[in-house]
């Protein structure tokens, strides 16, 4: 005998269920209509890259490529040689691998700024929690080639208002900060090495090792005597240069007038190295902790020539899919059904399964969905699966029927029925649907049994 065992996704994922289609296709498609409404064009980059892609963008000493990374061992050995043979890991994050895509395609030839969207699931290693897993699932938009500081407020907008279309804005507010540029950032590392140097001993390993290597990681290590420090440490808002300064200035003058609620957040770095000038995140008023944002992210007007690409300005951000499944189950939202299928066929016996069939197939090829269940015999048991498929419609074929060539068309809500001729199904069953609704039906308990269905015929 086969050892029982309990089996489970592995720790820190989880499986999308039919029953929550609904849900995550409302997210998607509410993100994409955003996107392509203002012209960010569907980008989709590997599961997995290699693992330059990710450390050179989001940096050597951060919590992500030093903890996080899950790496691709492949089964089979290829005879590869060069860069990508051991190196490749599944992707933690979006933006870069946009980056590589751009380069890739030659992108920096087509009408700048070239707008991106991309909705797929993203992995870290990181210790799973309500709201944090191990793989999950991010919806991202990025313009390449505009450094215009209306565009960052323009973007922030626009996550703001896929948040008020989704019905979640109410108690939201934007965390904001300047990160400065190249120019201005190497006077705040000195500063901040300086605070931190005394408070050395204080500090947790991996940060006694960025101290010297990339202070600026000091300050979104989640270690608690880290976080005490951070409190104290000097703010890089303050060691901006003018040019930065004006920029950001531009920055939250627009969201004014944009209407968004923000808060200035000296602290807020974020996790990754490629930030430059505006960083920002949406989270609830209410809701303090680090880690709970619904999505964030940043200019990395850097990054491209840092991949030996031309310098090219650039913003994106992310947003948290299953955060933002989270508050809409939180705050009970309600979420449009799925369209049901258009009729389900009936059949009863060999004849009219064969009519079925037919009849499948040719609604089909009209653009109507069919379904049917040809291996289920009785009529109360179809009856009931087209009760559960939310039809509003069914079509019976018995064997009478089968031997005219007719099928009955029974319409589900308002429990009537009428006999057409299979040969104008198509024409009888476009006209019914004229008008109706396509949202999937609540089951109704149906009380039918054979016999008195055949009688009421
Ligand atoms: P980041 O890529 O770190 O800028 O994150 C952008 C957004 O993705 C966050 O604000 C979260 O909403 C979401 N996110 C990041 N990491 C996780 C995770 N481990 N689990 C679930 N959502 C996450």
């Amino acid at each position: 005998m086969p050892e029982k065992r309990d089996w489970r996704s592995p720790r820190g994922t989880h499986d999308i269920l039919p029953e929550n289609e609904a849900l995550w296709r409302y997210v998607r498609d509410t993100i994409a209509h955003r996107a392509s409404g203002f012209g960010y064009g569907r980008l989709e980059t590997p599961i997995f890259e290699e693992r330059d892609v990710f450390s050179k963008a989001i940096g050597e000493a951060t919590d992500i490529i030093q903890k996080e990374m899950f790496e691709v061992r492949r089964a089979i050995e290829e005879k590869e040689t060069g860069a990508d043979r051991d190196n490749l890991i599944l992707r933690p994050e979006g933006t870069a691998a946009v980056v590589r895509a751009y380069l890739e395609h030659g992108m920096h030839t087509w009408p700048q700024p070239v707008k991106l969207w991309y909705f797929g699931p993203m992995f870290r290693a990181e210790r799973p929690q309500r709201g944090r897993y191990r793989q999950f699932w991010q919806g991202g938009l990025e313009i390449l080639g505009d450094d215009d500081p209306t565009t960052d407020a323009l973007l922030i907008y626009l996550f703001w208002q896929i948040l008020g279309d989704l019905g979640i804005r109410e108690g939201l507010i934007v965390d904001i900060n300047s990160m400065g540029c190249p120019t201005c950032r190497p006077k705040y590392r000195k500063t901040l090495t300086a605070y931190y140097q005394p408070h050395q001993e204080k500090l947790c390993p991996a940060c006694q090792n960025r101290l010297t290597k990339n202070p600026l990681r000091l300050l979104d290590c989640k270690e608690e005597a880290c976080q005490n420090l951070k409190k104290d440490a000097p703010q890089l808002f303050d060691s901006i240069c003018t040019a930065c300064r004006e920029h950001f200035r531009i920055v939250l003058e627009s969201l004014d007038e944009l209407g968004v609620v923000y808060n200035l957040k000296a602290t807020l770095v974020r996790g990754f190295d490629y930030y430059t000038r505006t960083t920002f995140e949406i989270r609830a008023i209410d809701d303090t902790r680090s880690q709970n944002a619904l999505g964030g992210g940043g200019r990395y007007d850097g990054l491209l020539e840092q991949f030996g690409g031309k310098a090219t300005p650039a913003i994106g951000l992310a947003i948290g899919i299953e955060r933002v499944i989270l508050r809409l189950q939180d705050l009970n939202i309600a979420i449009p059904s799925l369209p049901a299928g258009d009729v389900f066929v009936i059949q009863l016996g060999e004849r009219a399964k064969k009519a079925c069939f037919n009849l499948v197939a040719r609604l089909g090829d009209q653009g109507l969905s069919a379904l049917c269940q040809p291996g289920k015999d009785s009529l109360k048991t179809q009856l009931r699966l087209a009760d559960r498929a939310g039809v509003r419609f069914t079509l019976i074929i018995g064997q009478r029927e089968a031997l005219d060539e007719t099928a009955i068309l029974r319409n589900m809500v308002e429990a009537t029925q009428e006999t057409i001729m299979q040969s104008e199904i198509v024409e009888v069953l476009t006209e019914r649907l004229r008008g109706v609704s396509r949202a999937r039906r609540e089951p109704t308990i149906i009380d039918t049994d054979e016999e008195s269905f055949s009688e009421s015929r």
